[in-house]
């Protein structure tokens, strides 16, 4: 049967995919014009204490605003970084606008003292050399404390290069910043190497979370994350959360953290600033 469609289909996707080849090499090219032209922006999504509903941070979100195709996820755009060496000058960008946005949401008394900041790390910025410096330099100018920010990486940047990442988690973790391991359960899912560098969060990936109420084997699952997590003195932050049956479960397993569109999508900084304005007010008001 395929057989049979075979010469058509050729046609079909044949002019599809050299569109697809052809939008690639296109967002390179435009990816080099955006850094200069600054046409990225980043949104800001709540993380919230489950018991009570306060917003502890944000996780800061890139997104870019192309001239002509319009706000794009960095899903399009990241890997796409990473292959050209882009990364280490976004990654950079990203750090810099995270911290200055924190330090005028404490200037404007926007958030409390111990509200945070959570920034996705690239695993080619992980490897960097002058990573640590870039960090000190940024911290130095925008007047936040390291105790305010929280890295996010994923397992696999870790493992790719283990000895590399101890010494870098060391010197993150020395100076008070806070290190998150993102998407968990999705890459080595070993937790043997969390004796050798301990992290302060782990963030349990989404997939977890979606099936949380039919699946069993992921109440199971997340449950045994919670309480190894707690032996070690690590934050469990729950991602993707969009029921309130799966809060309630969350709740019910004692997970502290979560983030999700139940609570909020990732926002601009003003619609986030609205968000902070308007939650405080209702809990004062409650
Ligand atoms: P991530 O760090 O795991 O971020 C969580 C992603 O899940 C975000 O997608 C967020 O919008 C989405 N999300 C949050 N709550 C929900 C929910 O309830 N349901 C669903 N379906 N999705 C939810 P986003 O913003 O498209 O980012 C995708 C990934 O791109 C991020 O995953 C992160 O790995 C990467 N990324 C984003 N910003 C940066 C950045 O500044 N630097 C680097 N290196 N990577 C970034
Ligand atoms: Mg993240
Ligand atoms: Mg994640
Ligand atoms: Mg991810």
């Amino acid at each position: 049967k395929a057989k049979s469609l075979g010469k058509d289909q050729y046609q079909i996707f044949a002019p599809a995919m050299h569109q697809d080849a052809y939008q690639r090499l296109q967002i390179e090219t435009d990816l080099r014009k955006a850094i200069i032209q600054q046409e990225f922006v980043l949104y800001y999504q709540p993380i919230i204490e489950l018991i009570t509903g306060k917003i502890i941070g944000v996780e800061a979100l890139i997104r870019w605003q192309h001239p002509t195709h319009g706000l794009i996820n960095p899903g399009k755009f990241i890997p796409i970084a990473e292959e050209t060496g882009l990364i280490l000058k976004l990654g950079y960008w990203t750090l810099k606008q995270a911290c200055y946005q924190l330090h005028l949401w404490q200037k404007n008394n926007i958030v409390d003292p111990s509200f945070s900041i959570s920034v996705n790390l690239s695993a080619y910025q992980f490897a960097q050399s002058n990573l640590l410096e870039q960090i000190d330099e940024i911290l130095t100018a925008t007047q936040i404390t390291p105790e305010s920010l929280k890295l996010e990486i994923t397992e696999t940047a870790i493992m790719e290069n283990f000895a590399a990442a101890a010494q870098v988690i060391e010197n993150i973790r020395q100076r008070g910043i806070q290190l998150s391991i993102d998407d968990f359960g999705t890459g080595y899912s070993s937790l043997s190497y969390l004796h050798s560098f301990p992290v302060d969060n782990l963030k349990i990936d989404r997939s977890f979370i979606q099936h949380l109420h039919e699946k069993s084997d992921n109440l199971g699952l997340v449950n045994a994350i919670v309480q190894i997590a707690k032996t070690m003195n690590m934050h469990i932050i729950a991602e993707g959360i969009e029921t309130n049956n799966q809060l309630e479960q969350l709740k019910l397993l004692n997970c502290q953290f979560g983030q999700g569109y139940l609570f909020s999508e990732p926002l601009n900084p003003e619609k986030l600033t609205k968000f902070i304005l308007d939650i405080s007010e209702f809990q004062l008001n409650s």
